[in-house]
């Protein structure tokens, strides 16, 4: 399971809300802003002397507050505008997005020309946004489900079933009966980072944990294991709005 902490907690008082997250494989205090989860710190496991949040809150407060804004900025722009185009990074796909008018039911359609044309009688941004949720669920399933069967095969993983969903702080999970959940919005991500998550999910059929065990499993897997798994951590912010 790749999963981040859901807290939503947008940094718009002082002093603001956060979340602390301790890991391992932090080496030295890390603030992050997601337009979702809000501020993070990030902190090593061990550290030779306890941090003390409110100085490091005062320390970082210009980047704290210019950050916040910029999301905030970016969220209400990408939350009230029809997106004009998807980029489907993990499958090489961008489509461009159309608005029709018409009087029979709410419908989205893929046109030539690598088109999405929704027509509505007028246009009705959260109608708009579900059925562009919906297209992009049936899409991740016609391509993620052979992807991860394809790598399931070649490195003798077997699962039983995928499901695509749209949690809203994981990228996938593998359960103990070897099912295994994907997020759409992997279809945003390069195709590298992609492959990333399925060989992550793959490698949970062995270890049901993020042991050294599942690591070193997955390092085979992905030579770029490493870099990858950090680059998980900040791309969501890359991410439209709207998609969560
Ligand atoms: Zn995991």
């Amino acid at each position: 399971m790749i999963a981040t902490i859901m807290e939503s907690s947008q940094v718009t008082t002082w002093p603001p809300l956060y979340t602390v997250e301790k890991s391992r494989r932090t080496k030295r205090v890390r603030l992050n802003i997601h337009p979702q989860t809000g501020l993070t710190i990030h902190l090593p496991y061990h550290t030779r002397r306890p941090v003390d949040i409110d100085a490091l809150l005062i320390e970082k407060k210009a980047w704290i507050l210019k950050h916040s804004a910029l999301l905030e900025q970016a969220a209400q722009k990408d939350n009230v505008n029809l997106p004009t185009s998807l980029s489907l990074s993990a499958i090489d796909e961008t489509w461009q997005i159309d608005h029709m008018q018409n009087c029979a039911k709410p419908t989205l359609f893929a046109a030539a020309g690598s088109r999405l044309v929704i027509m509505d009688k007028d246009l009705n941004i959260e109608r708009a946004f579900r059925l562009l949720h919906l297209w992009l669920k049936r899409k991740a399933a016609q391509h993620l489900t052979p992807w991860l069967r394809e790598l399931s095969l070649r490195h003798q993983l077997p699962f039983n079933n995928v499901a695509i969903r749209n949690q809203k702080t994981r990228w996938g999970s593998c359960s103990s009966s070897k099912n295994i959940q994907l997020n759409y919005k992997i279809l945003f991500l390069p195709k590298a980072l992609a492959e990333h998550i399925l060989l992550h999910e793959l490698s949970h059929l062995q270890h049901l944990n993020h042991s050294r065990a599942f690591w070193r499993l997955l390092s085979a897997l992905d030579p770029h294991c490493h870099e990858h798994t950090k680059a998980l951590k900040t791309i969501e912010a890359e991410l439209p709005a709207w998609l969560y």
